[in-house]
């Protein structure tokens, strides 16, 4: 029998977007559904005193992938913004990524030979050949001084655990530069949308049935009766009722100022690594849009452990949950009629170029395939 559609897709993020965009392109009929109030996933921003704010963390996008740039360009012009933030710590400000900047800050050292001799020299004496751990990475990486100052309370803040418990790869993330190159990221393309993040939503979703404020599991029978495929992005754990265990995520609870000032730190992020305060960030907004208005709003961003009352946001991808995510998936693929997709439902810690990519990967395939 021929149902009402083609696709049901949970999650409006851009996991669930572009692949309802490029379903309908294709002459599907699709529904979205998301369980918030409005949709865009965790690209949301929410406007308050003319200022876009990143309602769930900071946003910036950046890719290598020349075809994945003019896909979002499709859809909205991006400005210019270079992410450059600096850290606080123990009384001083430091660049960010690990550069030349930070190396003068740090040691004084005035060209990229006195640097490298100094990290080399840090390395040879704490860093190890094979890396099991993120403590045992960042000394192998950058050496101690670096780490001490800059990464590990940080870390252990961000991640609600200790370094030498947290995986290598994580802070494979951050560049290390021999030049006074304060870009966070090596990537060719990087900007934020004109108007922000809600315009390449808006752009996806154009034309397309959503429905917010709607829970799938509240009533998985009606809806999964309603489509002959469903696109799933949520919690893949909770998509099985947690049968096998719940998988550990790490949450975040934003605090948000609206101040009488025009400009608050003279950039859009300052992170805070140490231990005596318990955010880990200061966002404000207005600086990834160049904004001119007379107040500013800055958020501060407090890690915490996931709990079903919070927002799940960070994987944590230690060895523990890896191997009962894999079980997950291994029931995931028995799933007939059920594509799983994003951060959440494959359990990484994608940056938004890499959903997006995934997200037309496997409608091509599916699409073709139909
Ligand atoms: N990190 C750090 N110090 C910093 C910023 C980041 O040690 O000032 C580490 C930390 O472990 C973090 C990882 O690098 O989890 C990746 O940072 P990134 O900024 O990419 O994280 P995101 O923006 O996704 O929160």
């Amino acid at each position: 029998m021929k149902k009402q559609y083609d696709y049901l897709i949970i999650g409006s993020g851009l996991f669930g977007s572009v692949f309802a965009h490029e379903a309908t392109k294709a002459g599907k009929k699709c529904l979205v559904i998301d369980k918030r109030e409005h949709i865009g996933g965790n690209i949301y921003c929410e406007n308050i005193e003319g200022i876009n704010v990143h309602k769930y963390g900071p946003h910036i996008f950046h890719t290598n992938d020349k075809a994945i740039w003019d896909y979002v360009n499709q859809f909205v012009d991006f400005n210019n913004f270079i992410y450059s933030p600096m850290s606080f710590s123990k009384g001083k400000l430091y660049n960010l990524p690990f550069n030349m900047n930070t190396f003068y800050q740090l040691w004084g050292t005035k060209t990229p030979q006195e640097a490298k001799a100094k990290i080399d020299e840090q390395i040879t004496t704490y860093g190890t050949k094979n890396p099991q751990n993120l403590e045992e990475q960042a000394l192998s990486l950058v050496g101690k001084d670096i780490y001490h100052n800059l990464i590990k309370e940080y870390t252990e803040k961000q991640w609600g655990r200790k370094a030498t418990e947290l995986p290598a790869f994580i802070i494979k993330r951050l560049p290390v530069r021999f030049t006074f190159d304060n870009n966070y990221f090596n990537d060719t393309y990087q900007g934020i949308p004109i108007g922000g993040y809600n315009k390449l939503i808006e752009g996806l979703l154009e034309g397309i049935e959503v429905i917010t404020n709607t829970d799938y599991f509240s009533d998985r029978k009606k809806f999964n009766s309603i489509a002959n495929k469903v696109v799933y992005s949520g919690k893949i754990d909770e998509y099985f009722d947690y049968k096998l265990g719940l998988l550990e995520y790490r949450s975040l609870r934003f605090e948000n100022e609206v101040l009488d000032t025009e400009n608050f730190q003279g950039n859009a992020g300052i992170n805070y690594n140490d231990a005596s305060y318990g955010f880990t960030r200061i966002i404000e907004h207005k600086h990834f849009e160049f904004g001119k208005q007379k107040k500013t709003i800055i958020t501060k961003e407090y890690p915490c452990e996931w709990n079903p009352s919070n927002e799940a946001f960070y994987p944590i991808n230690d060895d523990k949950n890896q191997t009962l995510f894999e079980e997950y998936h291994k029931l995931s693929l028995k799933e007939e009629n059920v594509i799983f997709g994003g951060r959440l439902s494959e359990y990484k810690y994608y940056d938004m170029h890499q959903v997006i990519a995934m997200a037309l990967t496997r409608s091509k395939k599916e699409l073709n395939n139909d």
